[in-house]
């Protein structure tokens, strides 16, 4: 069944690709010339790309040139495909390390709207007597890996003739086994000044005295670059051990650091138990540690709240972000505290501090698509197989919210709330909300969880937008 519905899906994105390359080649496309925010769309390309490079062991990272306008006139959903294409492409032929998208003004160019991005990946590389022939239509340099992973071999062709709608053109360079980088150009119009709206300074950042504590080169390249760029201070360290000794030595000095980014993960000691330390020594009271995370577990998300840090950015991080992050930190931005600012910031509808969550369900699927939905909300779950477990739990101690499956053996969902409100009135403690899962669209299941005591019902499948809203209209938060 899979492997049709595989065959299926590839057939159907061959289609796409051919009527793709035919509606440019016969001359039927026509770029959109619209206003459109390239950070945007950037950080959505790279969110979309980057649980994919994640879950191969690979990191995404992104960097852009402070010179580069933002504010474009052009075709977002177009030049999406191309980054998206090359991005995806990176990421299938590189096994170990890392893919970098940059994005920089044209050197060759004095027109402030002609830019260029790379790709630049650390995979198996590609012949340099292919390296002109893999812009041509179904052409496949590594047939077996095509076969692993897909793809249709139109994916360059149609970046090549898309680029070229965009005034830009389109290479590769190579080394075997080193990895490959993948450059275009394109051409956008620049939107006038008046409508730029720059809400954060970067002055703010002007001699700020920085430690960047991260395992990876090249994350530290670019943090360090992007600082700079703000005339920020910026020291490094590789290793968590080497952290502490700087900030102290920096203190006793008489010349403290003001803030810390934390790679999350790193070999020996990894980026919390520095936070902790850090947090444990009382003479680095003042200083601001920010997390940067590569995946938005809620576990770390809560830790990072747990250990009272700045906040977290998860990667791959952009300069925006990261003036944002620094911004909101350091406390320079009036009017929000910095965790939910921070956690808005990235993570949509997050809630400032942390929700205890009881999550009853019989299912280990649903357990893990429930808890994967609420990878980015600050919060603690605690897990339950079934409606006698819920309840002993709920006696335990106290949660913001319970999300319980409504048919589960040994007790049911509806048995387990009464039990739950019955425990709550002879305690005289508030109503905790109760969201009800049903599996069956049953005429009755929505009031038969009402009548046991449940506040709001949803049936499976449950979508994440769903269950999101009904969070927030329940926690308030
Ligand atoms: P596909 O759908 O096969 O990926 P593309 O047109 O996007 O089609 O790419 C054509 C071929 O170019 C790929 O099959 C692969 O052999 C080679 N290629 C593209 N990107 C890379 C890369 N980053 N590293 C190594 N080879 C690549």
């Amino acid at each position: 069944m899979r492997i049709f519905r595989r065959a299926g899906n590839t057939l159907l994105a061959l289609l796409n690709d051919i009527l793709d390359l035919s509606k440019v080649e016969a001359g039927h496309l026509e770029l959109e010339a619209i206003d459109f925010d390239l950070n945007d769309l950037v950080a959505k390309a790279a969110e979309i790309m980057s649980s994919r490079a994640n879950a191969q062991g690979l990191e995404l990272i992104c960097h852009s040139s402070p010179d580069v306008p933002w504010h474009l006139m052009g075709d977002p959903k177009r030049l999406h495909q191309i980054l998206v294409n090359l991005i995806g492409n990176a990421i299938k032929f590189t096994e170990r390390g890392e893919v970098v998208l940059r994005v920089e003004r044209d050197p060759d160019s004095k027109e402030p709207g002609v830019l260029r991005f790379s790709v630049a990946d650390t995979g198996i590389g590609i012949p340099t007597d292919k390296l002109e022939r893999i812009f041509e239509r179904f052409t496949q340099v590594h047939p077996s890996l095509t076969r692993k992973y897909g793809g249709t071999g139109l994916g360059l062709a149609i970046s090549k003739q898309l680029v070229a709608l965009m005034g830009g053109r389109i290479w590769a360079e190579s080394t075997m086994g080193k990895g490959t980088t993948f450059y275009f150009t394109a051409r956008f119009g620049v939107q006038s000044e008046a409508k730029w709206h720059r809400p954060l300074s970067p002055e703010d950042l002007r001699g700020l005295k920085t430690l960047v504590v991260d395992d990876k080169a090249a994350n530290r390249l670019i943090l360090r670059e992007m600082l700079t760029d703000w005339d920020a201070m910026v020291t490094e360290v590789e290793r968590g051990q080497e952290a502490l000794p700087k900030l102290e030595q920096a203190q006793e000095a008489g010349k403290p650091y003001q803030l810390v980014l934390l790679d999350c993960l790193m070999p020996d000691i990894d980026g919390f138990e520095v936070a902790g330390r850090i947090k444990r020594n009382p003479s680095l009271a003042g200083l601001t540690v920010l997390m940067l995370t590569s995946d938005r577990w809620a576990d770390d998300i809560a830790r990072t709240y747990e250990l009272g840090l700045g906040g977290y950015l998860v990667k791959p991080i952009t300069r925006p972000d990261l003036l944002h992050a620094i911004t909101i930190a350091l406390g320079r931005s009036k009017g929000l505290t910095p965790a939910a600012s921070l956690a808005a910031a990235r993570s949509g509808p997050a809630a400032p501090g942390i929700l205890k969550i009881l999550l009853v369900d019989d299912s280990t699927d649903n357990r893990v698509l429930i808890q994967s939905y609420l990878k980015a909300t600050p919060c603690r779950i605690d897990l339950a197989e079934n409606g006698a477990i819920s309840v002993e739990k709920f006696k335990a101690q106290r949660y913001d919210l319970v999300i319980t499956d409504m048919y589960m053996p040994v007790m049911d969902g509806h048995a387990a709330t009464r039990a739950m409100r019955q425990w709550e009135k002879e305690k005289g403690i508030p109503a905790t909300p109760i969201i009800a899962l049903t599996a069956l669209p049953q005429p009755d299941a929505v009031a038969k969880s009402r009548e046991a005591g449940c506040n709001a019902h949803l049936t499976k499948p449950i979508k994440k937008a769903d269950l999101l809203k009904t969070i927030e209209a329940y926690t308030q938060r």
